[in-house]
């Protein structure tokens, strides 16, 4: 077999296993026997790219940067759908269109209104051309590349189907990957996303291709769309599709009249809590596509088709007791907990109150029997109060105004809706969510520390704030209450090595209110070290792309504010990294394509981390242990002996960091 021949052969194989898993949700091989073929035709096509193919399922990996996506006009525009409530509307509905069609028997098909964001796919020769987002329904967004990481999506068709055509779908977040996603935000310190719809649309326009590929993301089609499609209903259509590797539901159904379209509505009023995705209705279709075409469209949507919206679910309770919880940045919410009921299939026992605002516009107090509604958020929330149910002796809610914490007066910014505990630099659970948020995954990862640690050591008077940890050391941990010796020592080596942590994650880590993950690395590349990010102006931080007032503000209260000058100062003398350094300032290149490198011993330009992603960014690959394969070993101070002996004896090239760099700038 030649190598084009291979290349063809495994991009094949892996684009069945592909559907196999994602599609048809059936694996038929590892995870670990698929990652390796597709290292394999990675390798391959790196070798040769003349044998390129925008379909090649390497693609799915994503990597690609788009600063701003391509409007694109849409062949067919994108309509939206008239909705419906009741049964009397769907009858209504039934009537305009058996007047318009001249028929009283008329077909139709049931389906489950996906809740994500819109997206119209086509294809040309069995290949995906493009994805554009629905938009204004006359134009929208070309997202092709972070469509290609949707593993659902054929890039190329397993059958022959239509020549030309465009496929409707909805890009959706099933909830197990949306409550992982927030899990993970949740222990980094960060604002769990509010739903899966919106987390969905935004995942669409994420510049980084590689980001969207991390995310759990689908593609649920319900609409073929051609200039003449060869079936007679649109049931058939969907299961020709379905047939050629498009993730078609199994829920659709044919109904012979709207009382089978009504009994399909109150199997999935019910039954809809129980699917992997969100769903907030049932779209009912004229199933004959000959039918479709006389009925048309009005201006804003088909009257072939209709939704039916379900009614949130919704629950009444006792609301027990008002609590307040303070957060990171110091800002409060009000909680109620509730009796614990059941609804939409979990058991709550509490809800969200919002803010003061939300609790005087319902007059919510406690004792109070409340409506609870599951809407398109994920938390609970109170919507409004059962006044019939209301006790006699009930007590008008006067809103907290000190911190539950601390006691400090609360503030309110006009515009802002929280309230928020100004006693920043004081206040416990402050204090500890600070320092818990800094040691976290995404900020300075520190090995071996967890929150509860984090916390323990605080009451233990043994830190006062994230600058401290590096203060630490072993002794004095070990007589703490379940510290072993190992785990004492462990932790201080990874607080030693957190200070190898590149400055953008220093940045997020420090906790400035406002500066998430993406800011962070966008102030670390425009500022460059810490100390000319504190020196700007409100003017030139605003002058930053991407940068507002309330970022800005609060860069500059930040940076004019005593305790974080000094901690700063003190993070600094202990050796963080407050600069971007030199090895993440050369970029990316290609430079290092098919070579394989060891990282090994200490280095003073750059940190271990920082080295392995300059490798990464140039191209090369690092793997962990020595083999005949590895191109380069860079070797610090204190390389291991056994690393030195089995380099030896393979005969790998030993060069140091300032080869390294001298090997990127040759
Ligand atoms: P709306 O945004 O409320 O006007 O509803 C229209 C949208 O519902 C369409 O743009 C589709 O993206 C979406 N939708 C979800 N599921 C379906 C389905 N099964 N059939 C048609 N449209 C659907
Ligand atoms: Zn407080």
């Amino acid at each position: 077999m030649n190598i084009e021949q291979h290349i063809e052969t495994l991009r094949k194989e892996l684009r069945h296993h592909n559907y196999n898993y994602y599609v048809l949700d059936n694996a038929t091989i590892t995870d670990y026997e698929f990652d390796t073929k597709l290292k394999q035709l990675q390798a391959l096509e790196q070798a040769h790219p003349e044998f390129y193919d925008a379909t090649s399922p390497t693609l799915r990996v994503g990597g690609s940067i788009t600063k701003n996506f391509e409007t694109e006009i849409h062949l067919n525009s994108m309509y939206s759908l008239d909705n419906s409530y009741s049964k009397e509307d769907l009858y209504e509905w039934e009537k305009r269109v058996q007047k318009m069609l001249g028929a009283t028997a008329i077909e139709y098909t049931c389906e489950l209104k996906y809740d994500g964001a819109s997206i119209n796919l086509s294809y040309k020769a069995g290949k995906l051309i493009k994805a554009v987002t629905r938009g204004d329904g006359f134009k929208g967004d070309n997202v092709t590349n972070n469509i290609k990481t949707i593993h659902s999506i054929p890039l190329q068709l397993q059958k022959p189907f239509l020549d030309t055509f465009e496929i409707r779908g909805e890009i959706i977040l099933p909830l197990d990957g949306f409550n992982k996603m927030n899990e993970q935000r949740i222990n980094d310190g960060e604002d769990p996303y509010k739903n899966p719809r919106n987390t969905a649309s935004g995942s669409l326009k994420l510049q980084d291709s590689a980001e969207v590929s991390k995310r759990p993301l689908d593609c649920l089609l319900y609409q073929v769309v051609a200039a003449r499609i060869p079936f007679k209903t649109h049931y058939e259509a969907l299961q020709q599709a379905s047939l050629a590797g498009f993730k078609i539901p199994k829920t659709i159904t044919i109904a012979k009249n709207l009382e089978q379209v009504f009994q399909f509505i109150d199997i999935w009023n019910q039954k809809r809590h129980q699917l992997p995705y969100e769903t907030d209705g049932v779209v009912v279709k004229v199933n004959s596509i000959i039918q479709q075409e006389e009925l048309g469209f009005t201006s804003k949507a088909p009257r072939w088709a209709i939704a039916y919206k379900f009614k949130a679910a919704q629950v009444a309770t006792v609301l027990h007791k008002i609590t307040y919880q303070v957060g990171r940045t110091g800002a409060i919410t009000p909680v109620a907990n509730l009796e614990a009921v059941q609804l939409a299939g979990t058991t709550v026992k509490r809800a969200s109150l919002h803010n003061a605002d939300q609790i005087a516009l319902l007059d919510i107090r406690e004792q109070d029997t409340v409506f609870v509604e599951k809407g398109g958020e994920i938390i609970p929330k109170v919507v409004g109060v059962d006044l019939t149910k209301r006790p006699s002796n009930s007590q008008k809610t006067t809103y907290i105004s000190q911190c539950p914490d601390c006691q400090t007066a609360l503030v309110r910014k006009e515009g802002d809706a929280k309230h928020y505990c100004p006693n920043f630099n004081g206040c416990p659970t402050q204090i500890i969510a600070k320092i818990q948020h800094f040691i976290s995954r995404k900020a300075m990862d520190i090995d071996g520390l967890g929150a509860e640690t984090v916390a323990l050591f605080y009451n233990e008077g043994l830190i006062a704030n994230y600058a401290d940890l590096y203060d630490l050391k072993a002794a004095q941990i070990i007589p703490l209450e379940r510290m072993a010796e190992k785990s004492a020592e462990n932790i201080v080596k990874g607080i030693e090595a957190s200070k190898q942590m590149p400055f953008e994650k220093v940045l997020f880590a420090v906790g400035i209110r406002f500066v998430g993950e993406t800011v962070a690395k966008k102030l670390a590349r425009h500022f460059k070290t810490m100390n000319a990010l504190m020196q700007a102006s409100f003017e030139t931080l605003v002058a930053v792309d991407e940068i507002g007032d309330r970022i800005a503000q609060s860069i500059v209260d930040f940076s004019n504010d005593l305790v974080s000058i000094h901690l700063i100062e003190r993070l600094k003398n202990h050796g963080v990294q407050l600069e971007v350094s030199a090895a993440s300032l050369i970029g990316k290149t290609n430079k290092l394509q098919g070579q394989i490198f060891v990282v090994s011993g200490v280095f003073s330009k750059m940190s271990r981390p920082e080295l392995k992603k300059s490798i990464e960014d140039n191209g090369g690959k690092v793997s962990s242990s020595i083999s005949k394969k590895t191109s380069y070993i860079v070797a610090g101070k204190n390389m291991g002996p056994s690393k030195l002996e089995k380099a030896k004896a393979l005969e790998i090239p030993l060069i140091s960091e300032d080869d390294y760099l001298a090997l990127l700038s040759s």
